[in-house]
């Protein structure tokens, strides 16, 4: 069997007890990076081998994975951060091992983007996951100009390297709305600040935007309590 298994996105105890059982039990570990998840491991006393699934060949990776479930192995897949397959490549081992009739099972946990959501205080009854922007400038900014089309919250992940760059595009295209930004969910540093995006662009600008970020975007929020 195929264990989808969601582990934490900062602090460590953000794992549930059965995935600790279930990364006990596994013949494999299938990580991103593997020294991200030793570390997790060594936490729980979790000594099953451990080995990377996301390289550059990820591809034949799968399919290595898919023969060692075939011949009756069971696999946990994990990501660096959270639940693997949201924004990150977990996705395809999953549906070869759905394609080839490998009974597949999801250990739930920590998602960074409901997390956020979770916090923001927006509306949260309907919303749309967007990833990543794209990085090519035209994209992006396309991408950015569906979010008028949405009906409810639009949560995206962002680098702490393009936040400024967004955020401004969002001041540009959207008529400067209001924005929750959050800002290493789970960590010491935690972070959620709201406000119009010319706000959080001038607050960025006094302040290193550093960490992993998820913005949203509620185009109906009507409070707007000015940034600390
Ligand atoms: N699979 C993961 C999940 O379930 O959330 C997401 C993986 S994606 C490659 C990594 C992105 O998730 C980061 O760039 C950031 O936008 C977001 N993220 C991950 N951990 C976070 C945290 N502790 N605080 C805020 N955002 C986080």
């Amino acid at each position: 069997m195929l264990f989808v298994v969601s582990t934490p996105i900062g602090n460590l105890k953000d794992i549930t007890l059965r995935a600790i059982e279930v990364l006990k039990s596994v013949d494999l570990i299938a990580a991103e990076d593997t020294r991200h998840t030793a570390v997790l491991c060594r936490e729980y006393g979790i000594t099953a081998p451990l080995t990377s699934n996301f390289d550059h060949n990820e591809q034949g990776k799968a399919k290595h994975f898919l023969e060692q479930l075939k011949a009756g192995k069971n696999i946990a897949l994990v990501s660096d951060a959270g639940t693997p397959g949201i924004s990150d490549p977990g996705f395809r081992l999953i549906r070869l091992a759905h394609e080839n009739g490998i009974p597949v099972t999801v250990i739930p946990g920590v998602c960074a983007a409901v997390a956020a959501l979770t916090l923001s205080g927006l509306p949260s009854d309907e919303f749309v996951f967007k990833g990543f922007l794209p990085v090519k400038p035209g994209a992006r900014r396309k991408r950015l100009q569906e979010v008028a089309l949405a009906g409810g919250t639009v949560v995206f992940y962002e680098s702490p390297h393009r936040i400024v760059k967004t955020l401004e595009d969002a001041r540009e295209l959207l008529g400067d709305p209001v924005l929750v930004v959050t800002r290493e969910l789970t960590k010491k540093f935690e972070e959620r600040l709201q406000g119009r995006a010319s706000e959080l662009v001038a607050h960025f600008t006094r302040h290193k935007p550093l960490g992993e970020f998820v913005l949203l975007i509620s185009p109906t929020a009507v409070s707007i309590p000015s940034i600390k």
